[in-house]
């Protein structure tokens, strides 16, 4: 069993050695049994996962994958940011997975839990190996979401891929205003970078979608900026756009976007303890409401529009899964 603030079992038998540090971030090698990950549980629009790295410098305030640091012992939420394991695995294991996965029929999610193309990638090239070992694989269904500009690195594999299996790269953009993000997304690349990224993307065949997610209450759900937004991705070349409105499901997720809010902008905060009185998400009419403002928006930007509920409804297989905590 794993438990909040205890390390899962075996943990400190993978870990390896420090590999890199930088800014404030440590980064160590962690023995994964495998890249890939099936689900099991709750409902998600995809089978399978990989996450190459444990944590994410991107350090996304909202981020909800923030608390799945505390199964490796992490108490300070800061941690997931700054404590990263670069997993290494045994890549004949990975490709036996995959052809599982491809015999599944279900999508492989690379990077539900982290960035595949945070900064670390372009030395380790973790995500790169596993494009790689999913060429020998066709058949597949693979879906990447990134903030990251790094992904144009592998264009020429990801071509290469989309060949044979089903493949799109989900370009996560919650806004263009870049003074915003910063604070937001302290290190993802600039909009206006993600954009010229989706472009290249698209330009090369692949398919390519706008995840905006979260959308933020009061912070970047206003009509202007979210026209803005949509109209600039369905131009570099999207083809659907999915929204989903912000969710705060656990107590570390809650405290530390609150905790952001009261710093940065005290005056959002008393509508956002309306909206989260406790962990979970914000009332469903709001929740609603939200994502059908986005959905008018991207159909005006010429989009196939979906919430990520309605991709859910229609993709998750009927048997219910959860997001697995082994790696
Ligand atoms: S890029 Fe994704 S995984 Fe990384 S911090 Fe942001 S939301 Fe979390």
């Amino acid at each position: 069993m794993v438990r909040s603030g205890v390390r899962a079992p075996g943990f400190l038998t993978r870990l390896g050695n420090i590999v890199d540090r930088r800014r404030d971030a440590e980064f160590k090698e962690l023995k994964a049994d495998s890249l890939l990950n099936r689900l099991t549980g709750s409902r998600m629009p995809f089978g399978w996962t990989v996450n190459p790295f444990r944590g994410c410098e991107v350090g996304c305030r909202y981020c909800y994958a923030r608390p799945t640091h505390e199964y490796l012992g992490h108490t300070d939420p800061v941690d997931f940011e700054e404590r990263i394991y670069v997993k290494t695995a045994d890549m004949g294991r990975l490709l036996r997975d995959l052809k599982r996965a491809r015999d599944s029929g279900q999508e492989v999610a690379i990077g539900a839990a982290t960035d595949p193309y945070q900064a670390a990638e372009s030395r380790f090239r973790i995500t790169r190996r596993v494009l790689e070992t999913m060429v020998r694989v066709p058949g597949l269904r693979v879906g990447i979401t990134t903030k990251s500009t790094g992904v144009v690195r592998d264009i020429d594999l990801l071509r290469e891929l989309a060949g044979g299996s089903d493949v799109r790269v989900n370009v996560s953009l919650i806004s263009l205003d870049h003074a915003l993000l910063r604070l937001i997304e302290p290190r993802a690349p600039r909009p206006d970078h993600r954009l010229r990224a989706m472009r290249a993307v698209a330009e090369a065949g692949i398919r390519t979608r706008i995840f905006v997610m979260p959308v933020l209450p009061l912070l970047t759900d206003g009509e202007a900026g979210l026209r803005a937004l949509l109209i600039a991705a369905r131009e570099a070349g999207a083809d659907e756009a999915i929204a989903q409105a912000l969710f705060l499901r656990t107590p570390t997720a809650r405290d530390f976007f609150l905790d952001f809010l009261r710093r940065e902008f005290p005056w959002a905060l008393p509508r956002y303890l309306e909206l989260f009185p406790r962990p979970g998400s914000a009332p469903p009419e709001v929740r609603e409401g939200i994502e059908r403002r986005v959905a008018a928006l991207a159909r005006e930007a010429g989009f196939t529009a979906r919430s990520r509920e309605a991709r859910v409804r229609d993709e998750a297989p009927a048997r219910p899964r959860q997001l697995s905590l082994v790696w």
